[in-house]
């Protein structure tokens, strides 16, 4: 057993609002320079969308994180030749169309422009050729903010057959909100695919960072990274990303990103884990069972046998405490309601997510579920179990449906328990 400390986080994806505070207070606190226009260490996406970068996850596009070759892990993002060849010309990099062009509001004609019917308009200039831009086609939330729903519905006058229609259609669409940081991975592959070792994983809290001296600019890593969260500053021609606010954390004060989220939905804590089992988690060829096995390579912080490796190999007894009251620990290992993004790109992500269950809680509070009434509910959601179970579970709508089961066990538990009424909605 070789014991090691990893600081993790959270997300509860049910109180997400997708107010973005997350993402504009991590900008004003990192990526507010030259050369980090475009950057968003933390971001918040609409999905089902295209995310940021622009189709992320697809990986025959981008060719990030590691793939079994032989029953062993290798980089998807390929070998000596393909890495040769990327010092040139990288296809299958992400490029500023697919992140965005960041741009401004041209100011001088929102406020001094001449008086007119209409009140003056801020239109967006870009950053990069300083010319007024189109309106965009995309975004990471533009499903939400620009799609509309107008071209789906019927130009049909007859409008008990439009209120049927609209029923039949928009009841069925869904979304959600996906806020996305670094994920830290116990297994990172932008650091295996680094050639300058610029980055690095930090023994003692787990913190993947990128050491800007020795960094060259071969932004192997952005392909290296299958989630994507790895950028490139064109000033400074250096790699960068979410550093999990390091200088904060050391002092035990919160990531920015959690200490501002409006909805509460970050957690933050430490996780104890063996060293010695990640490749073999990462390793494993069944996908539906690569979430067992990446829970495996977790240890129980109040285990004595646990504590006394620990302590024996360094760990102090501070860490030790920490791990024993991480809401993380609790929430991923314990109760297992939260799971891993995409554990099927097999670098063990150090950020999980409990599911979303909102549309459930209509139906109960709507008074409309009987006896065994989380069941139907959780087969019935407006998100599917299969979309869900494609983000979290490497397709697998077992576990989702478990911990919806769970989740929703327990919030009318705990409403029972502040304002009563679950005997009588039993006896119903
Ligand atoms: Fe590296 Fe972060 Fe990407 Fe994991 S999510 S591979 S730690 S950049
Ligand atoms: Fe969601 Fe919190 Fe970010 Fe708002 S601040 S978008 S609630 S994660």
């Amino acid at each position: 057993m070789r014991i090691k400390t990893q600081v993790a986080m959270v997300m509860n994806l049910d109180k997400c609002i997708g107010c973005h505070t997350c993402s504009v207070t991590c900008k004003n606190t990192w990526t507010n320079r030259p050369g980090t226009e475009y950057m968003w260490y933390n971001n918040v996406e609409t999905r089902p969308g295209p995310g940021y970068p622009k189709e992320w996850e697809d990986t025959g596009k981008y060719k990030g994180g590691w793939v079994l070759r032989g029953g062993k892990l290798a980089l998807r993002a390929g070998g000596p030749i393909a890495k040769l060849a990327n010092i040139f010309y990288n296809p299958n990099m992400a490029d500023l169309d697919s992140f965005y062009e960041p741009w401004t509001y041209d100011y001088d004609n929102l406020l001094h422009s001449p008086k007119s019917k209409h009140l003056p308009v801020g239109r967006p200039v870009s950053l990069i050729t300083g010319e007024y831009m189109d309106k965009p086609e995309w975004g990471p939330n533009w499903d939400d903010d620009l799609a509309g729903g107008s071209e789906i519905v019927p130009l049909d006058p007859n409008v008990k057959k439009l209120q049927e229609y609209i029923a039949l259609e928009y009841e069925k669409t869904f979304m959600m909100y996906l806020p996305r940081i670094c994920e830290h991975c116990l297994n990172p592959s932008c650091v295996a695919s680094c050639p300058s070792g610029a980055l690095y994983k930090r023994d003692e809290d787990g913190i993947v960072l990128v050491d800007q001296e020795a960094c060259r600019g071969w932004r192997f890593c952005m392909n290296g990274c299958p989630y994507h969260k790895v950028y490139y500053n064109w000033n400074t021609h250096k790699a960068e990303k979410c550093n999990f606010c390091y200088p904060r954390t050391e002092a035990g004060i919160s990531t920015i990103c959690s200490e501002t989220c409006v909805g509460r939905i970050r957690y933050i804590g430490v996780v104890m884990y063996d060293a010695d089992r990640v490749k073999a988690a990462a390793s494993v060829e069944d996908p539906q069972k690569l979430y067992e096995s990446q829970l495996g390579v977790f240890l129980d912080p109040f285990d004595p046998e646990v504590i006394r490796e620990a302590r024996r190999t360094g760990i102090t007894d501070a860490w030790i405490d920490a791990a024993q009251r991480s809401p993380v620990y609790k929430m991923a290992m314990k109760w297992k309601v939260a799971l891993p993004l995409h554990p099927e790109y097999r670098t063990l992500p150090m950020v999980w997510y409990v599911p979303p269950l909102s549309p459930i809680m209509n139906h109960i509070e709507e008074d409309e579920l009987q006896t065994d009434m989380y069941i139907p509910a959780v087969d019935q959601m407006r998100i599917p179990l299969e979309y869900l179970a494609s983000l979290l579970t490497a397709g697998d709508t077992k576990e989702i449906r478990r911990v919806l089961l769970k989740m929703t066990a327990m919030r009318v538990l705990m409403r029972d328990r502040a304002v009563g009424g679950l005997d009588e909605l039993k006896r119903s």
